[in-house]
């Protein structure tokens, strides 16, 4: 057998590949991680980790509400958005730095650089200011986990917009923002910038936010970020931007425009695979430009493989790690391990946050024909005390002929929380009568979820 530098080979070290990356050291293989940018990749760097922190500062906005509506008198608030982006910073830091003392531990190889495939068992490291690292190194196996980057469309002033990745840094809060994009990340931004209080509008060009979740939970969604304050404004695209002496003035493609101090594009992310050398070893891409893999991760070459967000399968931290922790199985601990991609639950970390997991009606209507939809909307008790109107949404989908519950979705608050333990019953196949067993937990949000009895659309009914 051929000697290598390395049993394996990582390129990305983020969430799929530092996952799969430890694994494999630790069952004595000789491993190597190339990273271009910072360890811990989007997640942790510029992603979940950070975002959540944002959503963390900016709720207090609503907090603050619910203390004076339950008594408190509060002087007027005030946020140090320089203050809060610096400590931001210096937790990112340190989280960073446990994904290397990690990998440290046990016993992987960091090297500072992007690394690009040279042939089916060679990997280049470009040099990298401060590293020494850059070379060409040979290895037994190679994974590609190098994630995904933001898209960002291509019309006049576009390149005025940001995208997530600059939204960690801006320089200043602005005032007046335009987020563009009806996916997650617009959302979670809009609601962020909305409870900082940016005067915020959240552009989409399709007919609701959040295509590929539940009708309801859109509608719900939709309808609960106006009454935050957010303006949403849909069916409708960019066609310029173009920079005034007092910010950025947008114009629409129904003519309509208006200014805003910032332009976020949360408008999708690609597969990061340029000027990998993909095409040198026989890598195949879809047509959506993410690699071809077979569930346990191989590409169309034979010692690559590949992970994570570059794969486009479910776009999600969680399930980067599994898809790397099983590769690792598979190939250093003699256990083929195949992650199972049904019923992963998600949450979008808007205000009000979105919990869900499984099939949405309508995908459970085309699937099984009938299904029974039970469905409760209202106040929670926490808000009624000071007239609050913000209105919560749990919703189950039921197959009808065995009752199993093949889909839970949640617009409220803790719904993200929630979510994850629905999902375990979920995933075990529960039905609606073992569901209705549980004794409810009182006086709580989530106990609608046991409680709900009639069944709120007819079993043959379209979607509204
Ligand atoms: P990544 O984590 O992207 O890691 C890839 C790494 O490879 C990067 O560090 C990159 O610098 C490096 N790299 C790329 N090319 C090379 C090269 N040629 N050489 C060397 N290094 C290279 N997911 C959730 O589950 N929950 C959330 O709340 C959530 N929020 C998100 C919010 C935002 C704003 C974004 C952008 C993403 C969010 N995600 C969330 C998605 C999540 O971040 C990704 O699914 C996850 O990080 C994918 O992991 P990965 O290992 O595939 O790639």
């Amino acid at each position: 057998m051929a000697e290598y530098d390395f049993d394996l080979f990582v390129i990305g070290a983020g969430s799929g590949g530092v996952r799969a990356a430890r694994l494999a050291a630790m069952s004595g293989a000789k491993v190597a991680v190339a990273e271009e940018y910072r360890v811990g990749g989007t997640c942790v760097i510029r992603g979940c980790v950070p975002k959540k922190f944002m959503v963390y500062a900016s709720e207090v906005t609503s907090q603050l509400k619910t203390a004076k509506g339950y008594g408190w008198t509060i002087p007027e608030a005030q946020f140090d958005w320089k203050g809060f982006l610096h400590d931001k910073d210096v937790e990112i830091a340190r989280l960073s730095g446990i994904y290397v003392t990690n990998l440290q531990k046990a016993g992987a190889h960091l090297l500072h650089g992007r690394a690009q495939i040279v042939d089916a068992h060679t990997v280049e490291v470009l040099p990298k200011e401060g590293s020494k690292d850059a070379g060409r190194y040979t290895a037994r196996k190679i994974l590609i986990a190098t994630g995904g980057r933001p898209w960002k469309p291509d019309f006049p002033g576009a390149e005025f917009g940001v995208t997530s990745d600059e939204a960690f840094h801006l320089p200043t809060l602005p005032k007046r923002v335009l987020v563009v994009g009806g996916g997650y990340i617009a959302v979670e931004f809009a609601s962020i910038f909305n409870g900082l209080g940016v005067q915020t509008t959240l552009l989409y060009r399709g007919a609701n936010i959040l295509r590929g979740f539940d009708d309801d939970v859109r509608m719900h969604l939709a309808e609960e970020l106006e009454k935050r304050g957010i303006k949403v404004v849909l069916g409708c695209d960019h066609k310029s931007i173009e920079k005034t002496d007092d910010g950025l003035l947008s114009t629409l493609s129904n003519d309509l425009t208006f200014e805003t101090d910032a332009v976020m594009f949360a408008t999708g992310r690609d597969p990061y695979v340029e000027g990998l050398g993909l095409d040198k070893v026989g890598v195949k891409l879809n047509e959506r430009g993410a690699i071809v893999v077979d569930e346990q991760s191989r590409t169309t070459a034979e010692n690559i493989w590949a992970v994570g967000d570059v794969t486009d399968r479910i776009n999600l931290t969680p399930v980067a790690i599994r898809e790397g922790a099983a590769f690792a199985q598979t190939e250093f601990y003699d256990t083929p391990t195949s992650f199972d991609h049904d019923m992963v639950a998600s949450a979008v970390f808007s205000q009000p946050p979105v919990g869900t997991v499984g099939m949405t009606e309508a995908e459970a209507r085309h699937a099984f024909g009938k299904v029974d939809i039970y469905r409760s909307v209202f106040r929670p008790m926490k808000l009624t005390f000071y007239g609050g109107q913000e209105r919560c949404l749990i919703k189950l989908v039921v197959k009808q002929d065995d009752q199993k519950v093949v889909g839970v979705h949640m617009v409220g608050p803790d719904s993200p929380e929630i979510i994850q333990m629905a999902a375990i019953a979920v995933k075990m196949g529960v039905t609606k009568p073992q569901w209705d067993s549980t004794c409810a937990v009182h006086p709580t949000l989530a106990e609608e979820l046991v409680t709900m009895r009639e069944k709120y659309r007819p079993s043959e009914m379209a979607t509204v």
